[in-house]
C-alpha cells in the first residue's frame, strides 16, 4: 500500500543545495532538512551560507556549507567529493544557484550575456554532470537533479532577455538529461521548476528593474502591474517553491522524469 507518511520523507537522504545561502535556496534547504535530508550548501556568500546552515542545525536538521562557485568544474569536482565525504553519499541535487540582469536588447552587452548564460546554464550544466558521475552506478545507486528555471524559461519579457535565454535552455538541459539518465538505466530521476514572482532578493530586483529601464514609472506602480499577472493575487513565497521542490526530490514522485512544474500562481495560464 501506498504510505503517503512516509512518500514525502527524505531520512537518510543527502542533498546538495547550490545557491543555498538566501532566498528560494535557503527555503528548499530548511524543507529538505525538515523532510529528514542531511544537506550540503553551498553557496558564494561564506557568512550568509554558514548563518543558513546555523539555523538549520539550530531546528535540529543536518546541515555543513561549502564554498563553491557554481560556473568553476574544479569545484564541482571538490562539492560532490566533499559532500560525499561529509554524508557517506549524494542522493539529490538542486541546481538552484543563478543571476539575473536587466537591459534591453539593443543595449545587453555581451559581457552582461556571457555572465548570465555562465551562471545559469553551465553552472547547472556542470551540476548535472558531476551528479551523475557521482549517484551513477557503480559511483552511486541513483538519485534526484531538480534545476531551477523559472517562467522565464517558458515565456518572454522585454528588458530580460539573457535571463529568458538562459532559462529556457535549463528546461530543454533538464529533459535531455532526463532521457540520457533513463535510457542508461542511471536510475536518476532530472526536473526543472519555474516559478513567477517570488519574494526575495532577486524578486524584488526584477521589479525594479522596470522602473530602471523607464517601463514604469515608480516601483508601486511596476509592483501593481506584475501582481496583478498572477491570477492567485500575490507574489510566490520561497516555501511555495520549496514545497513542489520536496515533492520532486521524494518517492511520491518516482514515475516523474523529464517534467517541468510549473509555481507561478496562474501567470502561465491567463
Ligand atoms: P537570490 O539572488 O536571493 O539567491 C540566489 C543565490 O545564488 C544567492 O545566494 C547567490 O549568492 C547564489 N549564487 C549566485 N551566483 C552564484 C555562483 N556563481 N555560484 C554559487 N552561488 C551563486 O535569488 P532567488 O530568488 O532565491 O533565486 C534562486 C533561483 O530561483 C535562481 O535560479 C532564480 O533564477 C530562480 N528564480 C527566482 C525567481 C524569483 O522571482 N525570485 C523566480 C523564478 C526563478
Amino acid at each position: 500500500m501506498n504510505d503517503i507518511n512516509q512518500a514525502f520523507r527524505l531520512d537518510g537522504k543527502v542533498a546538495l543545495v547550490t545557491g543555498g545561502a538566501r532566498g528560494i535556496g535557503a527555503e528548499i534547504a530548511k524543507a529538505l532538512a525538515q523532510a529528514g535530508a542531511a544537506i550540503f550548501l553551498t553557496d558564494v556568500l561564506e557568512q550568509v551560507g554558514v548563518d543558513t546552515v546555523a539555523a538549520i542545525q539550530k531546528a535540529g536538521g543536518k546541515a555543513q556549507f561549502f564554498r563553491h562557485d557554481v560556473t568553476d568544474e574544479a569545484q564541482w569536482e571538490a562539492a560532490t567529493a566533499a559532500a560525499v565525504k561529509a554524508f557517506g553519499k549524494l542522493d539529490i541535487l538542486i541546481n538552484n544557484a543563478g543571476i539575473e540582469t536587466a537591459a534591453l536588447l539593443v543595449n545587453c552587452t555581451v559581457e552582461d550575456f556571457r555572465r548570465v548564460l555562465d551562471v545559469n546554464v553551465t553552472g547547472v550544466f556542470l551540476g548535472v554532470k558531476h551528479a551523475m558521475r557521482t549517484m551513477a552506478p557503480p559511483a552511486g545507486k541513483g538519485g534526484v537533479i531538480i534545476n531551477m528555471s523559472s517562467v522565464a524559461g517558458l515565456i518572454g519579457t522585454t528588458g530580460h532577455a539573457a535571463y529568458h535565454t538562459s532559462k529556457g535552455a535549463v528546461r530543454l538541459l533538464t529533459k535531455a538529461a532526463a532521457i540520457e539518465c533513463a535510457q542508461l538505466g542511471t536510475g536518476i530521476r532530472v526536473n526543472s521548476v519555474h516559478p513567477a514572482i517570488v519574494a526575495t532578493e532577486m524578486g524584488t530586483n526584477f521589479i525594479q528593474h522596470f522602473v530602471d529601464l523607464g517601463l514604469a514609472p515608480d516601483y508601486a506602480t511596476a509592483e501593481g502591474a506584475i501582481k496583478a499577472m498572477h491570477p492567485i493575487g500575490r507574489f510566490g513565497e520561497p516555501a511555495d517553491v520549496a514545497n513542489g521542490v520536496l515533492y520532486l526530490a521524494s518517492d511520491a514522485a518516482k514515475w516523474v522524469t523529464g517534467t517541468e512544474l510549473v509555481l507561478d500562481g496562474g501567470f502561465t495560464a491567463a
